[in-house]
C-alpha cells in the first residue's frame, strides 16, 4: 500500500493519528505525518479506517 497526504488539504485535524496511532503523527505545524518506516502502512488495517475519518479527505491509499 501507498499513502498519500495531500498537506495543501490536511487541516491538523489530528483524526489520522488518533485512528491509526501506528502510522500517522503530526508534524510540528500539527499536520499530518507518516511516521518513519510506515510509508507502506505496516499492514494496519486502520490506516483505511483514518483514511475515511480525515474530515477532508486529505488521506489516499493506494495498492501496489
Ligand atoms: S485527519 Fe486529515 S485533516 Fe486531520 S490531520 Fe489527518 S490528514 Fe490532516
Amino acid at each position: 500500500m501507498r499513502i498519500t497526504i495531500d498537506k495543501d488539504v490536511c487541516i491538523g485535524s489530528g483524526q489520522c493519528a488518533l485512528t491509526a496511532p501506528s502510522v500517522f503523527t503530526q508534524d510540528d505545524d500539527g499536520f499530518s505525518a507518516l511516521l518513519p518506516g510506515r510509508e507502506d502502512g505496516g499492514g494496519d488495517p486502520l490506516v483505511r479506517e483514518a483514511a475515511r475519518a480525515c474530515p477532508v479527505q486529505a488521506i489516499t491509499t493506494t495498492e501496489e
